[in-house]
């Protein structure tokens, strides 16, 4: 068994962070706030840093770094490793990283399009042009997708798009909706819906804001009217959405913000290290000590679990079990991420971004509000529970 890096992995890391590093803004710390595990609070899909955002992912494009995973004949380096640990860097940072269209968009456009839909898409997600949202959730169709109700009716060379969709993350700031629509209203459940690309311009879509509970627009609901979009734009077989979704989710695991849970930590260290209260330094008390070392144990299982799922990725194993485990502890590591920040900054853990007392830009405040998205957005702890055990253990599905 080896465990470690290579020369050249290594060396990546330190020309990811430098470049990083060089091109985000000198107050970007002051404003990014990302909470690791949540989805509410991710600077990607602020309209306020929408500009650097798009300059960004356009660089990181021009390194060819947003296609690190993909095949070589599509200009990639084929590199889950490389992936991760650019996502590693990107994430410690809280820098964008190219979202949906990256992360579950290209890799299943690369195992389930047809040429045409690669020729079309895959370059102008390398060279970040091309911004993805997730069209999946509907009022009344979350944990049991199978039951939505948005229809795609075919009519001649085109689809007609018709229903909603909600807490569409990032509607605003991307071009194109990532969409699940019902094809076949006779067929089984599971055989009645298709994957399709809707451009957001597209007559007929309506985005309208949500208010997450940070206070910030991060997702949205959808609204499709006579929506029309060409036959070529569906990925993959028509009818057979769940089954591609189902591929794109163990390539999405990966994306699970790790190094932001580094960078709060670290912080967390220094400020514990810094302040002192009643005349005692912080980073003396007993239960400060305690919170921060089971963060940082806690931190360490997820890294080697994040390993582990790009290793067995880059190997051609199938990662369904990791998968689902990854966004389970990294969503709940978020929450205890956020409970213990607060409690080891006591009352000034309660200041958000409006107080000038804030530690920390105030993120640990947002941090603790943003932390129970996690274990509900793209599909809850429960559900992820189940996968664990009925394809991981192999125990029978329940009622
Ligand atoms: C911040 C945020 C961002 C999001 N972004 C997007 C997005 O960009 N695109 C998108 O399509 N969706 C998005 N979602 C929606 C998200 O995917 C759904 O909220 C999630 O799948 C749960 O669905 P639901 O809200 O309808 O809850 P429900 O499915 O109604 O679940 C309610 C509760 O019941 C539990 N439950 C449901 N079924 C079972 C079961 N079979 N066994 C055990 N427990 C069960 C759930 O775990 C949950 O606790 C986002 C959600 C959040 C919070």
């Amino acid at each position: 068994m080896e465990f470690g890096f290579s020369r050249e992995q290594l060396d990546f890391r330190t020309e990811a962070e430098d470049f990083v590093r060089g091109e985000l803004p000198p107050d970007w710390d002051q404003k990014a706030i990302w909470w690791p595990g949540g989805y509410g609070t991710i600077p990607e899909m602020e309209t306020a840093f929408e500009d650097f955002s798009r300059a960004f992912l356009k660089k990181l494009g021009a390194k060819g770094w947003l296609g690190l995973s993909w095949p070589e004949e599509h200009g990639g380096q084929a590199s889950m490793i490389k992936q991760a640990i650019l996502g590693d860097v990107l994430s410690y940072y809280r820098a964008p990283a190219g979202g949906v269209a990256v992360s579950i968009a290209a890799p299943t456009i690369i195992l389930a399009g047809d040429q045409e839909l690669k020729r079309e898409f895959l370059p102008r997600i390398a060279a970040g042009e091309a911004g993805f949202w997730l069209g999946y959730s509907e009022p009344n169709a979350g944990s049991d997708l199978a039951a939505l109700k948005t229809s795609a009716v075919a009519d001649g060379d085109e689809y007609v798009i018709n229903g909603q969709k909600i807490w569409s993350s990032g509607a605003h700031v991307t071009e194109y909706a990532w969409l699940m629509a019902k094809t076949d209203f006779d067929a089984p459940r599971h055989k009645s819906a298709t994957l399709m690309i809707v451009p957001n311009d597209a007559p007929g879509l309506t985005i309208r804001p949500i208010i997450n509970i940070c206070g910030f627009h991060s997702f949205n609901e959808v609204f499709f009217d006579e929506v029309r979009i060409p036959k070529k734009y569906v990925v993959g077989q028509v009818n057979r959405g769940f089954y591609n979704v189902m591929l794109a989710l163990q390539f999405e695991r990966l994306a699970v913000g790790v190094g932001a849970f580094r960078r709060v930590l670290e912080e967390l260290v220094q400020f514990a290290r810094e302040t002192e209260v009643g005349g005692e330094p912080l980073s003396g008390k007993p239960d400060v000590r305690a919170k921060l070392a089971r963060m940082a144990i806690e931190l360490e299982v997820f890294y080697t679990l994040y390993w582990q799922t790009a290793f067995m990725l880059e190997t051609g194993r199938v990662p369904e079990q990791e998968a689902s485990a990854l966004k389970l502890m990294g969503t709940e590591l978020g929450v205890l991420f956020a409970q213990s920040a607060v409690d080891v900054l006591g009352p000034f853990g309660l200041l958000d971004t409006a107080s000038k007392w804030a530690p920390m830009a105030g993120r640990i405040a947002l941090g603790y509000l943003d932390s129970i998205s996690g274990p509900i957005g793209a599909g809850t702890s429960e559900i992820q529970r189940t996968i664990i055990a009925t394809r991981g253990l192999g125990l029978p599905r329940g009622e």
